[in-house]
């Protein structure tokens, strides 16, 4: 798109959360359905899930194949967790759909990838609750490359979307096109703004941009350069998707509390050997300190 038209990065402010009111529930800060998950990959979906709900979902459900479910059970006590159906390689089957689709009707934000996996089943399953579930979602990981597969992958969103690939899932996603150096956020931009979703651009500089704004973020360092970083990011923008801001803002505010957290665990113990789980513990604190 031409970017004249488009507010760029400086003037684009970052959102406030509101202060957590006294007389207050659980209700009243989000339900998260986390899916994703497969034998050899379940604690990325717990990254998701833990993630979201240090950063102030009121409930947080995991949904995972049945056998990888009780291992998930064991990592957060404060995580909930659904059996799902699978097939023989201990993935999601196309007709596990029902049975997300009635929990995915009483939440209000699902994050669908981290841990996935890949088979035909899944590409169906995640192509169709992308069109057909209405409930704000967190597109990530192999749910990206299940969309990638499809002829127009990011067309007829069914509700809010935001997407987080990083820049080999962004490959795949823009596959079609030619991607020029150093111009992948104006490709990024024209196909947020045609389908109507958010583009989340993974990567030492991480670019949001719903087509109409673009915002980039200046928190993180090198130290997140490592297994499991983004699956965090995922269950931070679900958190704050289902607290009510908009899908924009949910990203923005995402990635910069994320990129935060990163750096103070960077400053505490040290950039060379974090790990994915150590941003979990610095959440709360990149959360105080932006209030
Ligand atoms: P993923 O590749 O999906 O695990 O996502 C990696 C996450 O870590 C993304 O949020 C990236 O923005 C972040 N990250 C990775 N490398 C760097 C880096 N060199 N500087 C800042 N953030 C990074
Ligand atoms: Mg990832």
């Amino acid at each position: 798109m031409d970017r004249s038209h488009r507010k760029d990065d400086a003037s684009v402010a970052l959102p406030r959360l509101q202060q957590r009111k006294t007389n207050s529930h659980k209700g009243d800060y989000g339900r998260v359905l986390a899916i994703g998950g497969s034998p050899g990959m379940s604690g990325s979906i717990s990254l998701t899930g833990v993630a979201s709900l240090r950063c102030g979902a009121g409930l947080t459900t995991i949904a995972t194949p049945k056998s990888v479910q009780p291992l998930v059970a064991q990592v957060e006590p404060s995580c909930m967790t659904i059996a799902l159906p699978e097939d023989r390689s201990g993935l999601l089957p196309m007709h596990a759909r029902d049975q997300i689709a009635k929990v995915a009707k009483n939440s209000d934000v699902v994050a669908v990838g981290p841990g996935l996996g890949r088979s035909h089943g899944l590409d169906m399953l995640v192509q169709d609750i992308y069109c057909d579930l209405k409930t704000p979602m967190v597109v990530d990981a192999d749910a990206i490359n299940a969309l990638g597969s499809r002829e127009n992958p990011l067309a007829e969103p069914g509700g809010p979307r935001v997407l987080t690939p990083h820049p080999g899932e962004f490959r795949r996603l823009a596959r079609d096109r030619e991607l020029p150096k150093g111009r992948w956020t104006d490709v990024a931009a024209d196909m947020a703004k045609r389908n109507g979703v958010v583009l989340v651009l993974k990567g030492h500089r991480t670019t949001v941009t719903d087509g109409e704004q673009v915002y980039s973020n200046e928190t993180g360092n090198p130290g997140m350069a490592t297994a499991g970083a983004g699956d965090v990011l995922t269950g931070v923008i679900a958190a704050l998707l289902g607290q009510g801001i908009s899908a924009f803002e949910a990203a923005q505010l995402g990635v910069y509390l994320h990129g935060l957290a990163g750096d103070l665990a960077a400053k505490t113990i040290g950039g060379d050997g974090m790990i994915a789980s150590d941003l979990l513990d610095y959440l709360e604190s990149a959360f105080q300190q932006h209030r």
